[in-house]
């Protein structure tokens, strides 16, 4: 499966911790990540991950590209509630997307832990049959 993960800057110890909690599943899928997301994330689990732009340069964009075209299958999108952001639109048009391509999103921790146990047991295999099609 191929993971995205993106976490705004009051969220990236958290998305590192998350990362090094669940490494032993991630190892098994394919990363990738807005730049400096994906460089933490590699640098503290030692993962491949590819990385995109910084988010601030148009990372989540390229991310969204990827889910228009179907090419990601979980999106970790680590939000700080807080930020006041100027990219708010980039943020709701990436969650339609994931909408429209019935991609599960997780846009806090509680719910990135259920959907990366699901897919370690396999509640996600359903997307591999619907690919292969
Ligand atoms: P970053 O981007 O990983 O490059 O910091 C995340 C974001 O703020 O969208």
């Amino acid at each position: 499966m191929n993971i995205a993960l993106i976490a705004h800057d009051k969220k990236k110890e958290l998305m590192i911790q998350f990362c090094i909690a669940y490494c032993g599943i991630f190892a098994k899928h394919d990363l990738c990540a807005t730049g400096t997301t994906g460089k933490l994330v590699h640098e503290a689990t030692g993962l491949p991950v590819t990385c995109f732009l910084s988010g601030a340069q148009g990372g989540d964009q390229q991310i969204s590209a990827r889910i228009a075209y179907n090419e990601i299958d979980i999106v970790l999108f680590f939000r700080d509630p807080h930020e006041t952001n100027t990219r708010e639109p980039d943020i709701l048009s990436m969650l339609k997307l994931c909408d429209e391509h019935n991609i599960p999103v997780a846009t806090n921790v509680a719910t990135a832990e259920m959907i990366i146990l699901g897919l370690e047991r396999g509640d996600l295999d359903y997307r591999n049959i619907l690919k292969s099609r």
